[in-house]
């Protein structure tokens, strides 16, 4: 019998509508591989029952005729959405015991389309970190291995992309602020898409930068990406940044014709000290774009070196707000001090609650937004990021996507950067400026370094234009000709 857990969504959505296989049959196959799952830490919660439940509606629903892209499948959901009843922590001590009253619309969107929820996934502490060694949990590992030696999965979706890569589930929801989608896909030979600022819904997403924060999936493929988009996008009067404009077919986008369209290259994302591997494979990438008919535009992004500095200060502003509100009083953890007031209950929940990058991002953003500092760091990093999203504006007055490298290494080893913070950081470099700017962007898996370790190419677009990212990103899937298949050894 073939392995059920290696079918790509589009797959099994043909299976699933020709009735070779029931949901049932490919839920509890992969009740089963998230079992099989525990040593790579990717699962904080498991819903196998809730999965069944669903798998027996979609069942339901596919004799009826009326599935979707989505009814059926198995997917993990990141621990940052909401979902109601069910363990909602962001991986964080501080909302201990937290399960929320409602769902997140972007899981609502998926479950109306008739897919199936394994579980809830690790990931970095509030979306805080390059590696998933934030977490309360405890890191996620990276089913791809150096040789012996273990790596991270990257960050912050390390539960998503981990699972996706190895086979625990079909796809996975995963959040972006910074590059959170896009460099674990990198790092675990996925493919991640992060749509436009305001194309998802960011109700029911716990909060890190508000300003920044997107939804999107990790697949293993682009169609499958495409599948997932097309049920997690959507206008939703609940998020007054949601945006109504009609969501378009991004399935109906993988033409594999990009003849005559314009592909730019920045001279900006040429770095000082990359590995050698990464350029040779950005290189490789403009070849094969070049060879399926687009035209190469090299282009400048100006401001692009302000990008990383520019997105620590907007970054840890908003999320020393938005993280205000764990106080130990209206859910979560909560540390009492004998004979203590309630400034002392605020202090001592919060010192025992979040973990130490979550409190270095909550300082630095208070400092930044403190009087006297404010037009300093806040207002001059506001200023900035409006000039880089110029840059791009500019650029894409001559080209319709640009393609650079997803991340500037492949996956490092764990306690590699997680005692420096400005070498984890470095690790956003090339994804930041997109966020910054509110664009779509993507990281397709096009090819391996010398360790065997997966490494990514990023495509991106113009806002609102994820059709292109998709067309784009899917021709370099189909040159790249890369099977990303890690060796199980979990099981
Ligand atoms: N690594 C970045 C950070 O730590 C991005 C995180 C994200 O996109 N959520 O801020």
């Amino acid at each position: 019998m073939t392995d059920l857990t290696k079918l790509k969504i589009a797959e099994a959505r043909d299976m699933l509508a020709n009735g070779d296989i029931t949901a049932r049959e490919l839920t509890k196959a992969h009740i089963a591989a998230v079992d099989g799952f525990d040593a790579l830490n990717a699962y904080i919660a498991k819903t196998p029952e809730i999965a069944l439940k669903q798998a027996d509606a979609a069942d339901a629903r596919i004799k009826a005729g009326t599935a979707t892209g989505m009814t059926g499948i198995p997917i993990g959901v990141k621990d940052l959405y909401c979902t109601k009843g069910v363990h909602t922590q962001a991986c964080s001590h501080i909302l201990d015991g937290f399960k929320p009253e409602y769902e997140s619309t972007v899981t609502q969107n998926l479950w109306d389309d008739g897919a199936v929820m394994l579980g809830k996934l690790n990931m970095d502490e509030f979306a805080m970190g390059s590696s998933n060694e934030t977490s309360f949990y405890g890191p996620v590992k990276n089913p791809w291995r150096k040789g012996e030696i273990d790596t991270v999965p990257g960050g912050s979706s390390g539960g998503s992309v981990s699972s996706v890569a190895g086979f625990a589930a079909m796809g996975a929801t995963a959040s972006d602020t910074g590059g959170s989608i896009r460099q674990p896909a990198s790092f675990t030979g996925t493919f991640g898409f992060k749509p436009t600022y305001g194309r998802c819904s960011r109700y029911g997403m716990v909060a890190f930068a508000s300003s920044l924060d997107q939804a999107g999936p990790i697949t293993r493929s682009v169609r499958d990406g495409a599948i997932m988009m097309q049920s997690m996008a959507g206008f939703d009067p609940k998020d007054t940044t949601s945006v109504d404009i009609a969501v378009p077919d991004f399935e109906a986008a993988l033409t594999g014709d990009i003849r005559g369209m314009k592909i730019g290259i920045p001279k900006e994302y040429h770095m000082d000290g990359m590995p050698e591997e990464i350029e040779a494979l950005w290189q490789k990438g403009i070849a094969w774009l070049k060879d399926a008919g687009a035209e190469i535009v090299n282009i400048s992004l100006p401001h692009t070196k302000y990008a990383l500095p520019t997105y620590y200060i907007v970054a840890p502003a908003e999320a020393s707000s938005n993280l205000g509100r764990y106080d130990g009083v209206k859910y979560g953890l909560r540390e009492t001090v004998q004979g203590g007031s309630l400034p002392d209950m605020y202090e001592a929940t919060r010192a025992a609650g979040f973990g130490e990058e979550v409190k270095r991002r909550i300082m630095i953003g208070t400092y930044v937004l403190s009087a006297g500092y404010y037009d300093a760091y806040y207002l001059k990093a506001q200023k900035v990021r409006q000039l880089i999203a110029n840059d791009f504006k500019a650029a894409f007055e001559k080209v319709d996507a640009i393609l650079t490298p997803t991340a500037p290494s492949a996956a490092f080893a764990f306690g590699e950067k997680s005692d420096d913070p400005l070498a984890m950081y470095l690790n956003d470099v090339f994804t930041v400026p997109a966020s910054l700017a509110g664009l779509p962007g993507s990281s397709v898996p096009a090819g391996l370094d010398k360790d065997g370790l997966p490494l990514g190419l990023q495509v991106l677009g113009k806002a609102w234009d994820e059709e292109t990212v998709f067309k784009v990103s899917a021709v370099l899937e189909e040159a790249a000709g890369f099977i990303a298949e890690p060796k199980i050894w979990w099981r």
